[in-house]
C-alpha cells in the first residue's frame, strides 16, 4: 500500500464518525503521516509491511558411530544449538537411534547426519520411516562421514548423494564456489581453509545441484571434486557438504553459514 492509499483509507474512516474531535484527529493523522511519508519516500513498504521472521526450522541431529568417530562431533554439539538461536533454527542433537521412529520424525523438519559414520543399526521400519520422511516433504542434510554412513543401503546412497572412497589430501585447500545463486550456497566467495577432503565413488555432478568443489590445482591434482551439493528428493530435498573433520571448521562462520543455508534449504520453510 503506498502512503496516498494509507492516508486515503485513514481519512475515510475517520470522517464516518462525523466528530469535530474525529475531524481534528484525521487532519492531524493526515499531517503526520504525510509528514512521515515526505520523508521516507523510497521505501513505502516499510510503513506497512511488518518484518515477518523466518519460520524455525526444527532440526534432529543424529551423530551416531558405528566406524570412525570424528572428534569434531563434540564441537558440532556444542555448537549448532548455540548458532540456531541466532538463525531461527531448533536443535535436537542425539546419539540415540531410537530417534528415528515415523513418529519421533514428525516433530521435525530436517533430520541431520552429523558426522555419522559406518552401518548404522537401522531397522527396516527406521529406514522406511527415514525415506518417507523426506519424500513427503521433509529435509534430510549430511555433512562430511555422513557419506561413509549405511553404505549397505542404496536407497541411502541416493539419499546423500555418494560413498566417500578416498580422502587424499589433509591440508589447507582452496574451495570454489560453484553455484553462487543457489539459496543452499550460504555462501559466494571462495575460501582456503585446513580440511579433510574427500573423493566420492561417483561424482554426483550429474544426479545433483553441485554448490562447492575443491580447486583441484590447490592440492597439485586435476579433475572435478564436488564438496556440497543439494537434490530433490520426493517431495523433498537433501543437502550435503563434505566439510566438517576438523573442529575448526564446525566454529569457522563460512562453514556455518553453509550449513544455515543447507538447513534452511532443505527444511522448505
Ligand atoms: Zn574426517
Amino acid at each position: 500500500m503506498s502512503c496516498t492509499s494509507i492516508i486515503a483509507t485513514r481519512s475515510r474512516t475517520r470522517c464516518c464518525k462525523n466528530s469535530s474531535v474525529s475531524s481534528v484527529s484525521s487532519v492531524v493523522t493526515v499531517l503526520l503521516l504525510t509528514a512521515a511519508c515526505a520523508r521516507t519516500p523510497a521505501s513505502p513498504t516499510s510503513i506497512t509491511t511488518p518484518t515477518v521472521p523466518a519460520p524455525t526450522v526444527r532440526v534432529l541431529m543424529l551423530s551416531a558411530t558405528y566406524g570412525f568417530r570424528h572428534d569434531s562431533i563434540a564441537t558440532a554439539a556444542e555448537v549448532m544449538p548455540a548458532i540456531g538461536r541466532l538463525s531461527g533454527l531448533a536443535f535436537t542433537a542425539t546419539e540415540d537411534l531410537s530417534a528415528i521412529s515415523g513418529s519421533n520424525l514428525s516433530n521435525y523438519d530436517v533430520l541431520m547426519f552429523a558426522n555419522t559414520s559406518g552401518e548404522l543399526p537401522l531397522t527396516n521400519d527406521q529406514k522406511e520411516a527415514v525415506l518417507s520422511f523426506v519424500n513427503n516433504g521433509h529435509g534430510f542434510v549430511g555433512t562430511h562421514s555422513a557419506t561413509d554412513t549405511l553404505r549397505e543401503w542404496s536407497d541411502y546412497e541416493r539419499l546423500v548423494g555418494a560413498y566417500v572412497v578416498d580422502h587424499p589430501w589433509t591440508q589447507q585447500a582452496h574451495v570454489l564456489v560453484d553455484n553462487a545463486t543457489h539459496p543452499a550456497t550460504g555462501i559466494r566467495d571462495p575460501f582456503t581453509l585446513e580440511e579433510e577432503f574427500y573423493v566420492f565413488g561417483s561424482n554426483p555432478r550429474p544426479r545433483v545441484q553441485v554448490l562447492l568443489r575443491l580447486d583441484a590445482t590447490s592440492v597439485g591434482a586435476a579433475g572435478d571434486y564436488p564438496l556440497a551439493w543439494a537434490q530433490s528428493f520426493g517431495n523433498g530435498r537433501s543437502y550435503y557438504n563434505a566439510l566438517g573433520h576438523f573442529p575448526a571448521t564446525w566454529r569457522d562462520a563460512r562453514y556455518q553459514q553453509q550449513l544455515i543455508a543447507g538447513l534452511r534449504w532443505a527444511s522448505n520453510k
